[in-house]
């Protein structure tokens, strides 16, 4: 037995054999035989194709924001995809040794990689890392980057990081944990985990990678610990835990069809996060009052091309019939930092979260956020919605959005496709929006509350980085008072005001959300059964 020691990122119990999930062995180009050669340059010369495509929007976007100079190394990285001799060896090897194309590509770069590698100069030493980088996107194209973390049987999931499509992409019935060497609790991984009621730790101990697959092992939410391999009392604690685990959802369960009411019989509304169609449907299940968010980001993140205006529409509608009336509000794509798609370049950062991610990316890729835009308001002709705006941290911003929304409007018009203009509210998640909440609260018709960022932009903490957890203090005063001005800022207007990020879930602030007077909470649906109790002693 072995007992790892670590940190906790959602509360519960698993068991199962162990899965590790190596990207390097996932993205690994296998030596594999292939017989229509020709196919097989084909397939090649639409990988450079695309390759070449994606490093050209790398490099207009980098002149644009980095400087000329630094922008010139994408130039670099494109001249070194169209050099012959490197593409000749290729195309050699593919037709002398009828090898995979993945695999050619592979074997010719790391020559290439070990002769600049062993250089005396270190401008030449410095070309190493860029063939590296070619050839990876090369392989990474050919293999269509969709390598994904399938389970099929259950499993605890071991892995250096999970990505949020990779944890989206896990089968919920067949996770019995997660265990990540890096994450942090409010990254959007451990998030979307904790929606799926999926177990998870992180321990920072490369030596956990030691462990083998099929393994046996046990991953305790509650206490931070991955045990492989539990000697036989602890296995028979363990299984009497999950046996508690599953008494109290049941117990838990006698919440399920309730309403959501104090003791006094004071309704409360309490919403669902969503990621995906499932968890609307987890929503009905639960008896929630609807979706307070919806992710939208995800449904693009599942996708290898961007989604039409028809394709999101019939998503939107699918949606709304599926919450059978219940109001759902869709946030506009929250991209970049940690959720990003393959056809929106972002140059290279070196703070992710404080970069292009939210409303700026949609401001600036206007087309794609117009597409959404459309989808939307034709979708608010047919059901209950609203639409709400991520990263929100001026007036400015919110004009624009009203500019592109009139434009989509008249756009609509001109197409003469019903449609209708619901209600438009912000993401209240930067303490430049709280700060400015009461001229926010002017030119929008609602707030959502998101602690996740908020409590990452203003403690200064990135919530990507598991070693700083110690100093994520959800109860630090800076937090509890600018949600108070939030409120305020609200009421100054009359408009409605909620809270959505993970710290709606927090039963220790259920009370103070009551003083406060917030209109709604928003909450993971593995979430609702639990607050409801707890509302339901209240006064
Ligand atoms: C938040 O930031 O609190 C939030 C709800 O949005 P997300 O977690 O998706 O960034
Ligand atoms: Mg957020």
């Amino acid at each position: 037995m072995q007992i790892y020691k670590g940190k906790r990122m959602h509360g519960k119990v698993g068991m199962g054999p162990v899965k590790v999930f190596d990207r390097a062995v996932v993205y690994k180009a296998y030596k594999t035989t292939i017989t229509d050669r020709v196919a097989e340059l084909e397939r090649l010369r639409k990988a450079y194709e695309h390759t070449d495509a994606e490093l050209y929007e790398i490099a207009k976007m980098a002149k644009g924001r980095i400087g000329r100079k630094e922008a010139d190394i994408f130039d670099a990285h494109r001249m070194l995809l169209t050099d012959d001799n490197f593409r000749g060896e290729i195309k050699d090897m593919i037709v002398g040794e009828s090898v995979c194309a993945e695999y050619a590509v592979s074997e010719v770069a790391d020559k290439y990689v070990e002769f600049f590698k062993n250089s005396p100069s270190v401008e030449m030493q410095a070309r190493a890392a860029d063939i590296k980088d070619v050839s990876d996107r090369i392989i990474a194209n050919l293999m269509g980057k969709r390598e994904s973390l399938t389970l099929r049987e259950p499993a605890i999931v071991l892995a250096e990081e999970l990505s949020p499509s990779e944890v989206i992409s896990l089968e919920k019935k067949y996770a019995r944990g997660i265990v990540v060497t890096k994450g942090s609790l409010n990254s959007h991984a451990a998030i979307l985990a904790r929606a799926a009621d999926i177990p998870m730790v992180v321990i920072e101990d490369e030596s956990i990678f030691e462990t083998k697959n099929g393994v046996r092992a046990v991953v305790d939410g509650v206490k931070g610990l991955f045990i492989v391999d539990p000697d036989l009392p602890s296995y028979e604690r363990y299984v009497e835990k999950l046996r508690e685990q599953s008494k109290n959802s049941e117990d838990l369960h006698l919440f399920m069809d309730k309403e959501t009411v104090t003791s006094s019989g004071k309704k409360v509304v309490l919403l669902t996060n969503a990621s995906s169609i499932t968890d609307v449907e987890e929503c009905n299940r639960y008896h929630a009052d609807g979706i307070g968010l919806f992710r939208t980001e995800f449904l693009f993140m599942g996708n290898a091309d961007p989604l039409s205006e028809q394709e999101q529409y019939k998503i939107y509608v699918n949606v709304l019939k599926k919450a059978d009336g219940k109001p759902v509000t869709f946030r506009t794509a929250d991209l970049g930092s940690d959720k990003k798609v393959d056809y929106i370049t972002i140059p290279k950062e070196d703070n992710p979260a404080l970069g292009l991610r939210g409303i700026r990316l949609s401001l600036l890729h206007r087309d794609f956020f117009k597409i959404q835009i459309k989808a939307l308001l034709r979708a608010a002709a047919v059901g209950n919605l609203k639409i709400m705006y991520p990263m929100i941290t001026s007036v400015s911003e919110m004009k624009q959005v009203q500019e592109i929304v009139e434009e989509c409007k008249q756009e609509l018009d001109k197409r003469r496709v019903k449609y209708a203009v619901p209600k438009q509210g912000i993401m209240i998640e930067t303490p430049a929006a709280v700060m400015i909440a009461e001229e926010l609260a002017e030119v929008s018709d609602f707030f959502s509350i998101g602690t996740n960022d908020l409590t990452q932009y203003a403690l200064a903490l990135d919530r990507q980085n598991g070693s700083l957890m110690d100093f994520m203090d959800p109860h630090h005063p800076a937090i509890v008072r600018m949600i108070e001005m939030a409120v305020k800022g609200a009421e100054a207007h009359g408009i409605e005001v909620g809270i959505c990020g993970e710290m709606a879930m927090d039963p220790s602030f259920l009370k103070k959300y009551a003083e406060l007077g917030l209109d709604y909470m928003s909450v993971n649906p593995t979430n609702i059964l639990q607050i409801r109790k707890n509302i339901s002693n209240m006064p």
